[in-house]
């Protein structure tokens, strides 16, 4: 481009030259006279003339434009300007949220809002900011105000979520909670936090909805599924029960049972209805199949009761045919020793519980030891040592919840301390792996429920 351009310069001063030699070779003068003035000068002068009044004439015409052209041109870079300014703004607003500097962040938020003009850009920044500041009320008021957005307003229905839970409002949450369910059924968190209300709620057959929705989007994989219906329906049979229906709630267990016998509370409820609709016989295979996945006292203590035996030397004999099914268990090994103990047989008792107990014996085998060595009044002496074996000894099994660790003194549907759904399991301490503590800082249920589908599935 360059050279092309040196050359057409090259090209007009060669032209120029050679007019100014044209014109040389033919001199002449030129008399102008006009109004009793007179002018005589040569041609080549008089074409210079020429020559600059028509540039003059040009730089005058461009100065013109610039000057009319001015204003608009100002303006527009102004306007740029402001909005890089509200973008720098933004960004800085953002920075301060992430660094959880509340006060930082809402002074940016403020000055975005007057420099942007752009409502939607502006209120998640605002709404984060009182919400770092504890401003419960600006930050519900940025919520709803992203609702009239059509982009925004799953954002917002997310803090409102999250604002009425940590208010305890859960009827509310529940409310935003299927409003952003309906706009985006594919989002995990919208299902998981949904589930997770309404079996809060005890809303169960919605909850199963849900579930179901969530399992066809891939939210929630197969196998978590299958577990989480079936204890959905443990508890819609458990409902169906307290209206005196019995018939529908014996065949929901039984569909439960059919998803998920290794599940001790679906179990129980199958082999519960199965007894009191006096059918013994089907009760015993339940919980016969329900020992050999997952061990646990209620299967047996339900064992006893389905034969309806009362005789503790027979009661050792049916304990014996149900621990069958899984003989080297320590759950068997301690059923047998209760059974033994109830029918006064200190020493089989104390087979069971060292076969039980091993070299660090549990709290339940050095209690069970010692009620073993008071009722054989082997002495105070043993007793003690015993219990205080007791409160030294590594703990047992026990209901547990799989996402905050919490301990339950029995079985229900939805953890207390986290209100993760399904998450009790009989272990020991420390079987869960990593446990992870509340989402929310305020230590109650996690802000948006992500603990019940994710948390670890059998047991
Ligand atoms: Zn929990």
């Amino acid at each position: 481009m360059t050279f092309l351009r040196t050359l057409i310069w090259f090209v007009l001063a060669g032209v120029a030259m050679l007019a100014a030699v044209w014109l040389a070779e033919r001199p002449g003068n030129v008399t102008v006279e006009w109004h009793g003035w007179r002018l005589d000068t040569s041609v080549g002068v008089l074409l210079v003339a020429i020559v600059i009044l028509i540039l003059v004439g040009v730089a005058l015409w461009l100065v013109y434009r610039w000057i009319m052209g001015a204003p608009s041109a100002l303006i527009e870079g102004w306007g740029d300007s402001r909005r890089r300014k509200g973008y720098r703004e933004l960004t800085q607003g953002l920075a301060a949220v992430a660094a959880g500097d509340g006060v930082e962040a809402q002074r940016h938020a403020r000055r975005a809002e007057q420099l942007l003009a752009e409502p939607p850009l502006t209120l998640l920044l605002s709404a984060q900011a009182a919400q770092l500041n504890g401003d419960r009320e600006a930050a519900t008021r940025a919520f709803k105000a992203m609702l009239e957005d059509d982009e925004m307003a799953f954002l917002g229905l997310r803090g409102l979520i999250a604002q009425s839970l940590r208010e305890g409002n859960q009827q509310q949450a529940l409310a935003y909670a299927q409003r952003a369910f309906a706009l985006r059924p594919q989002t995990p968190w919208v299902v998981h936090s949904l589930f997770d209300m309404q079996a809060q709620t005890g809303q169960w057959k919605a909850a199963q909805e849900t579930l179901e929705t969530g399992m066809r989007q891939k939210v929630v994989t197969a196998d978590r599924g299958r577990t989480l219906r079936a204890l959905l329906l443990v508890e819609r049979s458990r409902a169906c029960e307290s209206d005196g229906n019995d018939g529908q709630a014996l065949a929901l267990a039984r569909e439960a049972f059919g998803l998920a016998p290794e599940r001790i509370a679906v179990a129980s409820r199958l082999a519960e209805l199965q007894i009191k609709t006096a059918d013994s016989r089907r009760a015993l295979k339940t919980l016969e199949r329900a020992w050999s996945l997952a061990p646990h006292p209620d299967l047996a203590v339900l064992y006893l009761k389905a034969t309806g035996e009362s005789d503790p030397l027979k009661r050792v004999g049916i304990v014996r045919r149900l621990v069958a099914q899984k003989p080297d268990d320590m759950e068997s090994q301690l059923a047998l020793a209760q059974a033994a103990l109830d029918a006064g047989l200190w020493g089989e008792a104390r087979r069971y519980l060292d076969a039980a107990g091993g070299s660090n014996p549990s709290v339940r085998v050095c209690r069970l030891m010692a009620e073993v060595e008071e009722r054989a009044q082997s002495g105070q002496a043993k007793v003690h040592e015993w219990l205080s074996r007791a409160a030294l000894a590594p703990a047992d099994k026990a209901w547990r919840c799989a996402a905050c660790g919490a301990h339950h003194e029995s079985w229900r549907p939805v953890c207390e301390s986290c209100g993760a759904f399904g998450s009790l399991h009989w272990r020991a301490p420390g079987t869960f792996g990593q446990v992870l503590p509340p989402a929310n800082g305020d230590g109650a249920r996690p802000a948006l429920g992500m603990t019940t589908m994710n948390t670890v599935s059998g047991g």
